[in-house]
């Protein structure tokens, strides 16, 4: 006699491909449950009282060029609030710090960002099929995003400030981030860079980004249990088994594992995933920066400020201007060059674009360190698109990943989250309903090569 499970879904994680995935399967009836290891929702988004204000250590700024997210701010009556334009300019270029207005700092990437965006339509002419071209993004997607600025004929100045935008983009090694990855980025906002750039930085949620998942969650249906930290997955003909840190179990029919790819094997899974899917789990993809806020002594006019790949911080803008102070959000491309939660550490940084800064107070998370993100924000390496996307969209019988890291269209984001979710909802859903067990659902890509 086979008993029923103790929920229809089981899914692992409480951020935004998660919560969008519960939602959608508690409104279809199923019994949905999370699994959260944290003892908070929101997984890479966290709104948190920092430096005296509601901040965003993770993830923040949307754009109605990002439907998905833009579907769920709308649906849930939630506006956005720009970010204030810069009007004056930082930049470290050839060793050297400049000043002058963001406009020219502007004009100085121009060139390099359009020469490293202008094949954007033409290999993503449709940007949520990224396979399309099929063999023809092979070669291409053995390239990295600093091959291609090398190749593209930049003076030492252009290069430096080129590079420091896409260490940024990337939050990473600009020799691992994928050239693919930029172009199917830029094809998402219509080949155009400053879009691009502008859908990446400009946009906030009134309320922030805890205000739209907390909608998203209450609207599910769902049962969240937090602090539940699962550590396997085993699946046969009848049902998945999932046992947690306290060795509790757990049966479901479906389970929708939400992890970033770069902690992806700190669960066990039995059978084991696919080769190609360990194997991409095991190198990683390629952000491991960090973003920290800090407040400044005095009031700074709206400025921009940029430096190569490998200062500590890459890339700094106001937010606040409030009291005598202001707050800066900046982005390094390696964690392990800045500790964020060092106020001295990160003064000194700064100075490099303001020697006279004076920096009263800190906020940061490590979310390299932290054992449940592992990265920021995903962005694939050279050969990553080509060789892994498929598959890791692929689901295996029981066991459907969903995330940020495996979207098809704005993939890093939020928008590439909820996307995630909701396709993966739909081929849960398929999975529950249909009458034989466990068959693969439909895959979203065709694979360009073998598992
Ligand atoms: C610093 C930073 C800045 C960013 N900036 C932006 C931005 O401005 N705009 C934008 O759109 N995006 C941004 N992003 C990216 C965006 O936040 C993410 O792409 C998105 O939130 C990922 O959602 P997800 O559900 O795929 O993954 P996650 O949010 O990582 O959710 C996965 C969940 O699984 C949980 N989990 C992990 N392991 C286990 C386990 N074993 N058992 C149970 N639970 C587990 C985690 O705790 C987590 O809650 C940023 C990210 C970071 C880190």
């Amino acid at each position: 006699m086979t008993t029923s499970p103790d929920a229809d879904v089981v899914v692992i994680g409480a951020g935004f491909a998660g919560i969008a995935a519960a939602r959608e399967l508690g409104r279809q009836g199923h019994r949905v449950v999370v699994l959260e290891a944290r003892d908070r929702i929101g997984g890479r988004t966290w709104t948190e009282a920092r430096l005296g204000r509601d901040l965003e250590l993770g993830g923040t700024w949307v754009h109605w060029i990002q439907p998905h997210v833009w579907a769920e701010l709308t649906r849930y009556g939630l506006g956005v609030v720009p970010s204030p334009t810069p009007v004056n300019g930082y930049w470290i270029t050839d060793g050297q710090r400049h000043q002058g207005t963001a406009q020219e700092l502007l004009e100085l990437i121009d060139r390099g960002m359009a020469a490293s965006t202008l094949e954007a339509l033409t290999y993503f002419p449709r940007p949520y099929e990224p396979l399309l071209l099929g063999e023809q993004l092979q070669e291409l997607d053995r390239t990295s995003i600093r091959q291609k600025l090398e190749q593209a004929g930049l003076s030492a100045s252009e290069f430096d400030a080129v590079e420091g935008m896409w260490a940024t983009n990337f939050n990473g090694p600009t020799d691992v981030g994928g050239y693919a990855q930029a172009l199917r980025w830029c094809a998402l906002a219509g080949g155009s860079w400053q879009l691009m750039f502008e859908a990446c930085a400009t946009y906030k949620i009134v309320g922030g980004t805890r205000r739209l998942i907390e909608a998203m969650l209450a609207d599910s249906g769902a049962e969240l249990r937090l602090g539940a930290e699962v550590t396997a997955v085993a699946q046969d003909a009848d049902s998945a088994t999932l046992t947690l840190t306290d060795g509790t179990t757990l049966t479901a029919a479906a389970v929708v594992v939400t992890l970033p790819l770069n902690v992806l094997d700190s669960i066990t899974f039995d059978p084991p995933l696919s080769d190609t899917k360990r194997r991409a789990a095991q190198q990683g993809q390629t952000s491991r920066g960090t973003k920290v806020w800090a407040r400044l002594r005095g009031e700074y006019e709206p400025f921009v400020a940029l430096a190569p790949g490998s200062a500590p911080l890459t890339l700094c803008q106001v937010e606040y201007v409030e009291d005598g102070t202001t707050v800066v959000v900046a982005f390094g491309a390696d964690s392990g060059r800045l500790d964020g939660t060092d106020r001295a550490a990160v003064e000194q940084a700064l100075r490099a674009w303001l020697p006279d800064v004076e920096v009263l107070d800190v906020a940061c998370h490590d979310w390299v360190a932290d054992p449940f993100s592992g990265e920021t924000w995903p962005m694939l390496r050279a050969g990553q698109l080509t060789g892994a996307l498929a598959e890791l969209q692929r689901p295996e019988g029981r066991v459907l990943l969903a995330g940020a890291d495996y979207a098809s269209g704005w993939a890093g984001f939020i928008d590439g989250a909820i996307e995630s979710g909701l396709r993966v909802s739909r081929n849960a859903h398929a999975l529950l309903t249909a009458d034989v067990h466990a068959p693969d659902a439909e895959p979203a890509l065709p694979a360009l090569t073998g598992a």
